[in-house]
């Protein structure tokens, strides 16, 4: 079985620059007078995403973080979530002294849009995470959002690639916040991106990112009223190094063929698992054209002790499955964040997280190691629910 953990080796390209940095020491990206590492990344990620404003940070939680910051949200601004994500998320929050207020997920990872119209009314902003890629329906969100009056951050960590009616995920908010961290489609060890068109929130954005004194006038020609800030606003420093931007830059243009691959990978291991009849892979939205890198599912008619057994059933094939719900301490499943100032109760959230399953399946996985991925989960579904049928004559 192929470890699934294992990342793709970093474009032979990076490595000169890499080289070059070491020699001449400039890791910092506010040394170089212009054209530091960082700041070309930013150009260069602005430019593909079609968007004004591009900010490197030193993480996609330092960008949600962030983002909440330059929205000039007040202390106890409460923020609408989808209460499956990562717990980076309604940290961030807490981290900007807000308060995260958590909606429910459906069966299919996305945002129950139900219980995001009773939860909007009260809320200052919504952060979208689209979890593991899931898009949820950003028309209907977007909609609701608008008449309501709140802005709307969309946590794209792991939705870079992914399109929406044609459009980028990151773009459709008022600001996308992305994650180069080594299990997202690029790695670059950590780092995050924060986007968006409006010239105000990026110029407080890039301020507080620490861009001390004049240092926002290494941001290129970026048209946003920088001097309006000055001094106006705390710095917390969540810069990217050079070191970063110089393995980021080369995988740029590998967006495309890990997207390609991503998508024709999942969609290959999601038809053989929906022969299961003990496995459910929910399809994506008729507008969403996903960038997976990774497979969710459900476990259909599983006792909770049977799911057990099906993920350990699994791990004996060489497979590893992580059943959001089951595994103790679980970041993403939202009891586990006890940290939050109002603790809250999402009944459909935890009975999805109770029976969803998550596997890693990265773009460079070939057709045979896909394949036996998918054959040793269906086998593990049998072994758990059918023992007569696997083992009997
Ligand atoms: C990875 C991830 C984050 C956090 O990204 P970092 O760069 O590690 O801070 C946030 N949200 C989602 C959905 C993620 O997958």
């Amino acid at each position: 079985m192929p470890d699934t953990h294992q990342a793709e080796p970093i474009p032979e390209a990076a490595r000169a620059e890499i080289e070059r940095l070491l020699l001449s020491g400039d890791l910092f990206r506010y040394t170089a007078p212009e054209d530091a590492p960082v700041a070309l990344l930013e150009r260069e990620f602005a430019a593909l995403m079609g968007v004004r404003f591009a900010l490197a940070v030193s993480s996609c939680s330092a960008a949600l973080f962030l983002s909440l910051k330059a929205l000039g949200l007040p202390r106890g601004a409460r923020v609408l979530i989808p209460g499956f994500t990562f717990a980076a998320v309604p940290s961030a929050i807490v981290h900007a002294d807000c308060v995260p207020v958590l909606c429910e997920v459906g069966m299919d990872y996305r945002i129950d849009l139900d219980d995001f119209a009773v939860k909007l009314p009260g809320v200052d902003a919504v952060m979208i995470s689209h979890m593991r890629g899931h898009t949820s329906d950003m028309d209907r969100i977007m909609e609701f959002a608008e008449a309501q009056g709140v802005p709307v951050v969309e946590d794209a960590a792991h939705s870079l690639g992914t399109l929406w009616d044609g459009r980028r995920i990151g773009t459709i908010g008022r600001v996308g916040c992305f994650s180069f961290q080594s299990y997202k489609l690029v790695n670059g060890g950590e780092g995050g991106m924060l986007i968006t068109d409006d010239a105000d929130l990026v110029a407080r954005a890039v301020i507080m990112s620490g861009a001390y004194e004049h240092n926002w006038k290494k941001h290129g020609a970026l048209q946003a009223p920088f001097e309006t800030w000055q001094n106006k606003l705390p710095l917390y420093n969540m810069r990217m190094s050079n070191l970063a931007a110089a393995v980021i830059r080369p995988q740029l243009a590998e967006i495309p063929r890990r997207v390609r691959d991503g998508r024709a990978g999942h969609d290959f291991v999601a038809e053989r698992l929906n022969e299961s009849p003990w496995i459910a892979v929910p399809p994506a939205l008729p507008k969403e054209e996903r960038a997976p890198d990774s497979i969710q599912f459900n476990l259909v008619g599983m006792t909770r002790e049977a799911r057990a057994a099906f993920a350990e059933a699994a791990d004996r094939r060489g497979v590893k499955v992580q059943v959001f719900g089951l595994s103790r301490d679980n970041a993403r499943a939202f009891w586990n964040w006890e940290f939050l100032p109002e603790q809250v109760e999402l009944p459909r959230t935890r009975a999805m997280l109770e029976v969803a399953c998550d596997v890693r399946l990265p773009a460079r996985l070939s057709r045979d190691e896909l394949e036996a991925i998918a054959e040793a989960l269906v086998a593990a579904a049998e072994e758990v629910m059918a023992p007569e049928r696997a083992y009997g004559t």
